[in-house]
């Protein structure tokens, strides 16, 4: 099959969110599956720098952008993956990350940015001269692609189409000027199109338009067809019925194996688990704490907004603190008063808390290492990855019990540990009560049944959740979409 993958982010040419692990990961798995699998991403620079072997490959003029933009064409940097990008320096050659500037402020002509690009994927899923192949799949990712599914709606060629939602809180609303600048075909301003209570909105064109709909974790499929989590969507996403489902992320074992972790002081595996200590002795020098084998060490890495209830973990921090061998680290950047919090925090108890503001990729391995307990009390979360992470790296996970935290993290007390079912804490409320809770077992855990608990942290480390098995549930959603493009182009 080939399979057209568009996404505004792929690991490792440009990131800001899991969106870029699975729109990096999941055409390797897919080739692995022998599939014909492709990336297209906007040529931010940063991509244009990293993609291996790119060359010219032609140019193509926009009829709504009312502009031409140049398709270059290369090789992921490590994997043997086509990867096309769309060139319009106007557009995407910018300081600042792909949605906002470098104050955070989302760029003001994002709708102009991203029907460019969708305006480029419909043109190379219906196959253009340039480019000698066309997919028998478009698969699109997040909001930023919705336009996509919306501009190839009636036409008989459009290959099946899958879309998949990996945040329904991100949707890609403007206003209705911005739709009448775009030119867009007046037949798609209805509520049965991109109309969202007198708001134009690109994810509607994806969920609509597409033939298949799905997110990334089944509890999360389920959450967002109710009113509490369907961000005003839930009805639609319901009346979709069997064409919406949820499939688990996986998570890349090449680059997540704490036996073979170049960014790791001291690898181990599960036969060698005492070693993983090394690593904690290593963050805490790292982050200038104590020295301190017994201490319990909590991570956290993560984007900090509201929904991933970091402030849960703040509010409990006296009581946690309250007991003498805990400490914890944070890592991860976002909202300027979470930020501060943090820095504020740290100041209260400097020996104690570590804080790194900001992104970095190889000091998360360390932290994921070095970690005893993982704390994700995420308010919504539509598979998350560090858990998974987690998991891998025996670092014990304490999750709020929702989306795919619920779907990947076993809470089944210490009946559980025991029969290997057990790899970590739930809690249920999104309350700095509840997630108390679960932070008493696991220190109840740590320090009065160190064997369950090494038992547990195994429990996690066994767990497969490679890209193969998620891989091949795409495929049969793929399979799935191609019925109606079928039906489509036999259509007189
Ligand atoms: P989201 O997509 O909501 O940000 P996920 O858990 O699905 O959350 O994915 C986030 C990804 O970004 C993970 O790979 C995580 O490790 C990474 N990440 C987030 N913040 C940071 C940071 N400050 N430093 C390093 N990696 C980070």
């Amino acid at each position: 099959m080939r399979i057209l993958v568009a996404s505004s982010e792929a690991h490792p040419l440009i990131k800001v969110g899991g969106l870029a692990d699975v729109a990096g990961s999941l055409p390797v798995a897919l080739r692995d599956l022998g599939q014909d699998a492709r990336l297209i991403l906007p040529a931010y620079p940063q991509a244009v720098k990293r993609v291996r072997e790119l060359r010219t490959l032609g140019d193509l003029q926009l009829s709504l952008s009312q502009t031409q933009v140049r398709i270059l064409g290369g090789l992921l940097p490590n994997r043997e993956v086509p990867v096309y990008l769309v060139e319009a320096p106007a557009y995407f050659c910018r300081e600042g990350n792909p949605y906002t500037d470098t104050s955070g402020r989302d760029w003001g002509d994002n709708a102009e940015r991203f029907l460019l690009f969708c305006e480029a994927v419909v043109r190379i899923s219906l196959g253009c001269p340039i480019l000698d192949w066309r997919p028998d799949i478009l698969h699109c990712n997040d909001w930023q692609t919705g336009l996509a599914p919306a501009l190839l709606h009636r036409n008989d060629q459009a290959p099946g189409i899958v879309f998949t939602i990996h945040n329904l809180a991100y949707q890609g609303l403007f206003d209705r000027e911005t739709f009448d600048r775009l030119r867009l075909p007046e037949e798609l301003w209805s509520l049965d199109g991109l109309e969202f209570h007198q708001q134009f909105s690109f994810i509607k064109g994806g969920i609509v338009f597409a033939d298949r709909v799905n997110t990334v974790s089944p509890t999360y499929a389920r959450e967002v067809q109710t009113l509490e989590h369907g961000c005003g969507l839930h009805g639609l996403l319901s009346a979709l019925g069997d064409r919406f489902s949820g499939i688990l992320n996986g998570i890349d074992y090449q680059v997540w194996n704490p036996a073979a972790d170049p960014h790791i002081p001291q690898p181990y595996d599960r036969d060698s688990f005492s070693l993983k200590a090394e690593n904690k002795l290593a963050l805490q020098r790292e982050f200038g704490l104590p020295r301190n084998e017994e201490a319990l060490l909590f991570g956290y890495i993560g984007r900090l907004f509201a929904q991933k209830g970091v402030d849960l973990i703040l509010a409990i921090l006296p009581r946690l603190l309250a007991q003498p061998n805990v400490q914890i680290i944070f890592q991860g950047s976002g909202e300027t008063g979470i930020e501060q919090a943090l820095l504020t925090a740290q100041e209260t108890y400097p020996d104690r808390i570590g804080v790194f503001l900001g992104y970095d990729e190889v000091r998360a391995h360390r932290i994921e290492a070095g970690s005893d307990a993982f704390l994700m009390p995420s308010r919504f979360e539509p598979c998350g990855l560090n858990q998974l992470y987690s998991l891998r790296y025996g670092t014990v996970p304490i999750v709020r019990r929702t989306g795919g935290l619920a779907d990947t993290v076993v809470d089944a007390g210490m009946a559980g540990i025991e029969t290997g079912k057990s790899t970590g804490f739930h809690f249920e409320a999104p309350s700095a009560e509840d997630l108390w809770g679960a932070v008493q077992r696991s220190c109840t855990l740590f320090w009065q049944h160190p064997q369950a608990w090494r038992r547990m942290a195994l429990n996690g480390m066994a767990q497969d959740f490679s890209w193969e098995a998620s891989a091949r549930q795409y495929l049969q959603l793929y399979q799935a979409a191609l019925a109606p493009a079928r039906e489509r182009k036999a259509l007189p």
